[in-house]
């Protein structure tokens, strides 16, 4: 019946033999156990309540609710007291005006002291939400049959930087590289660099990746910090231009691109005019509009000359990502000078995004301007803006996808690896591989669901797109052919 679900292409010579060296390995793998799930629906969210009366307000927005729990708790009261608030009330009193939503975003997300990923574990049914990696190990491990196909098609480099941007708890590369670890010759050539600002993640990466400092110094006298997984030497940094360039580089970035700072815009009689937070008199964060363009209205303009004019007549609101589309210049330009390729696997849409916007907390939708720093702020990704960005920067890249998460790891064997995995395991874990797998690759509720009805799990699989920016003398990569 899993054979049904997906429809699995043929697998290459390439896929067929990682996925094999993953199958023997599969005794020694653990079980995620699959967590926080529930109904999906569309809502309509009013910003009327919360845009000053001065400008002409922001009609609505559509949200995905998949993996959510309960309706949005509309209380958008600022705990005056947290230390965040005053941060940011602070810097609108010094600017004498409101700032960018990008800039409360990336305030709210990153900021050194209280951001929201600073200082904890934000993941799993115990945190605010829940991403593949942690749903089931199968995710790590066929990105790594992924990885280790391009490794393939690079011509076997026996020295190989391998990235991830924003690895969370780290259980995508744990599952990477423990499932690769049969194939030796790769695992051997990997350094892992880890792009993470959150110091108590990279101490959670730290212990998942069960890392301990080398017994003996390498070549360069550095000491450097091993995981036990295959012996990989791992390296944190806060930003990729941080990462060593001049090697051929494998980068992975899961959910990270929907974490970077949007500023959003709303069309008026006056042009396009950018939605900014301020402070009511009543002391309240709010929403209002820009009087005149600003900085970010650049990044408007370069975005509408990607899109199509049918495209750019239905728009009322549009976001934009200026670091998103930074992230890229850098991915295209290390790929198409070091060699190697890059997998980013996200939600959002192959085309111009209008207002996507939300805060999570506690598996529930919030208010964005609820108590800042305690709620996950994300946006859907513009698959089409990575595209043109790669393109700008490098005649030396080819971009692939985007394709449906279903589709990517459908055709890296998804459906061979979870009869592989059922075969030898308790029943407890046999239910929560099939539940991992529908989340993965369903789309929709799933068949085969036994718990409480509202807690049904709903597939990622057509709502996560996967695409690829690689060197292109290497050829099309896997499954993107
Ligand atoms: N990839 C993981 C985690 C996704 S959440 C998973 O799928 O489970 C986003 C991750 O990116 C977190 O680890 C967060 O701390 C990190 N992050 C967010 N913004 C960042 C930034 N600007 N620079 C570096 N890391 C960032």
């Amino acid at each position: 019946m899993l054979r049904k679900l997906v429809q699995s292409r043929c697998l290459s010579n390439g896929v067929r033999s990682s996925l094999h060296s993953l199958t023997r390995v599969s005794s020694t793998l653990s079980f995620s156990s699959s967590t926080g799930t529930t109904n999906s629906f569309e809502e309509e969210l009013d910003h009327k309540n919360h845009t000053s009366p001065l400008v002409e307000p922001s009609s609505t927005i559509s949200i995905d609710r998949s993996g959510l729990h309960n309706p949005p708790a509309h209380t958008h009261e600022p705990s005056s007291g947290s230390e965040l608030v005053k941060h940011l009330k602070g810097i609108i009193k010094f600017r004498g005006g409101p700032i960018s939503i990008a800039e409360y975003m990336e305030e709210v997300l990153t900021n050194p002291k209280a951001g929201f990923y600073i200082n904890s574990d934000v993941f799993g049914s115990e945190g605010d939400f829940v991403t593949s990696p942690e749903v089931s190990q199968m995710f790590g491990e066929l990105v790594g049959v992924w990885t280790v196909c391009l490794w393939e098609q690079m011509g076997r480099p026996d020295k190989v930087n391998i990235v991830e941007l924003g690895p969370g708890r780290g259980t995508l590369m744990a599952d990477l590289l423990r499932g690769t670890s049969k194939v030796a010759n790769f695992t051997k050539s990997l350094h892992a660099h880890m792009v993470e600002c959150s110091p108590a993640l990279r101490d959670l990466q730290y212990k998942t990746l069960k890392c301990a400092p080398e017994d003996v110094r390498s070549d360069s006298g550095d000491e450097r910090v091993m995981s036990q997984f295959s012996n990989v030497p791992i390296s944190w940094h806060s930003t990729l231009e941080q990462v060593p360039s001049g090697l051929p580089t494998i980068i992975i970035g899961h959910e990270f691109y929907d974490a970077l700072p949007v500023h959003q815009f709303q069309k008026t009689t006056r042009g396009w005019c950018e939605k900014m937070v301020d402070v009511a008199d009543d002391s309240r964060f709010h929403f209002v509009l820009s009087p005149h363009p600003t900085p970010a209205n650049l990044y408007v303009m370069k975005r509408l000359k990607w899109a199509v004019k049918e495209e750019i007549a239905k728009l009322e609101h549009i976001e934009v990502c200026p670091k998103g589309m930074e992230l890229t210049h850098e991915i295209a330009k290390r790929v198409g000078s070091d060699g190697g390729g890059a997998l980013i696997i996200d939600y959002g849409l192959n085309g111009v995004v209008s207002d996507s916007l939300q805060a999570i907390r506690k598996h529930k939708f919030v208010d964005i301007l609820d108590n800042p720093g305690t709620a996950d702020l994300s946006a859907y990704v513009d698959f089409a803006s990575i595209r043109h960005s790669a393109e700008e920067t490098s005649e030396n890249v080819s971009i692939y996808g985007p394709i449906s998460q279903s589709q990517f790891l459908g055709s890296l064997g998804i459906n061979f690896r979870v009869e592989a995995l059922l075969e030898n395991c308790t029943d407890e874990q046999a239910e929560s591989l099939r539940t991992g797998y529908w989340r993965l690759v369903g789309d929709g509720e799933a068949p085969f669901w036994e718990g409480p009805e509202d807690q049904t799990p709903i597939g990622m699989g057509t709502r996560y797109l996967a695409m690829a920016i690689v060197n292109k003398h290497q050829g099309v990569p896997v499954p993107f052919q």
